[in-house]
């Protein structure tokens, strides 16, 4: 009986699946919008009140307008594409906050956060779009949800295994080896593939919103420069290396120019 209640939950996780606009391909997301995204939303408040947001400056003004310019680019590729609509429970948001990590981020339903520690890398506008087309690019694809839905089936497989394995000596050594196994060979995988969706979708957006798409590979190799080599082998890591990723932005470029031409964009700053 177990069994058979497992077998359909996760029938019903696969079969609940949604479209991925961008790559035509399913996706794993069994949550909708309607119950990610109040969620994402408190935390992202939650995050906000807890940090300090640069309110005022010609830096966070900038960070504004990228971000609507990037989520207006997006918005007529989704339409021109049949897909209108597709972004009403959005609520975008775009924060500075003052934080030394040379990082940004994008929550579920558009909420995105830069810190001033990315700026010199970024060095002006179009770096900025490079980062900010590869978060909304998040957004866009769902990626959040996929990785909570990821996170379900992995526990649902580890829930089978301690059904199917009786003596509690080899169900710990199932337990290790499924979390470890599991961890490396499912869950970082499945975040590389984000990122390099991320990176190819947010690449055309940047391109249709007026960035020159051939400075995102620009942009990597800073920051390859600024990790002086630092960044853990890809295996182990949820992001491609950057050498990986500068040859696929290189390789990207032209496919994201002629892109942004079907909207009659020619010129790039
Ligand atoms: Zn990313």
């Amino acid at each position: 009986m177990k069994k058979i209640l497992l077998i359909l939950s996760i029938f019903t996780a696969v079969s609940a699946c949604k479209v991925n606009p961008f790559t035509g391909q399913k996706t794993l997301n069994f949550y909708p919008n309607s119950q990610i995204f109040p969620m994402a939303f408190a935390q992202y408040d939650q995050f906000l009140g807890e940090n300090d947001v640069v309110n005022g400056t010609s830096e966070a003004h900038m960070i504004t307008r990228v971000g609507q310019r990037i989520s207006s680019a997006a918005e007529r590729w989704l339409a021109a594409n049949g897909y209108p609509g597709y972004l009403n429970d959005y609520k975008w948001e775009y924060n500075l906050v003052k934080d030394e990590t040379v990082n940004a981020w994008c929550m579920p339903g558009g909420k995105i956060v830069f810190y001033t520690g990315i700026l010199p890398i970024c060095q002006g506008e179009t770096g900025v779009a490079v980062v900010m087309g590869h978060e909304v690019a998040h957004a866009l694809a769902d990626h959040g949800a996929q990785r909570m839905s990821a996170g379900t089936l992995q526990q649902i497989g580890a829930v089978a295994g301690n059904i199917a394995i009786q003596d509690p000596e080899k169900r710990n050594m199932f337990n290790q080896a499924y979390g470890i196994g599991s961890q490396l060979g499912v869950m970082l995988p499945f975040s590389r593939g984000h990122e390099t969706e991320a990176d190819r979708i947010g690449l055309q957006i940047m391109a249709i919103a007026g960035y020159n798409p051939y400075e995102a590979a620009e942009l990597w190799k800073r920051m390859k420069a600024q990790s002086g080599g630092q960044s853990p082998p890809e295996f182990m890591s949820t992001h491609p290396s950057n050498d990986t990723r500068i040859n696929n932005l290189t390789a990207w470029a032209p496919e994201a120019a002629a892109e942004a031409a079907k909207f009659g964009v020619t010129n790039f700053k």
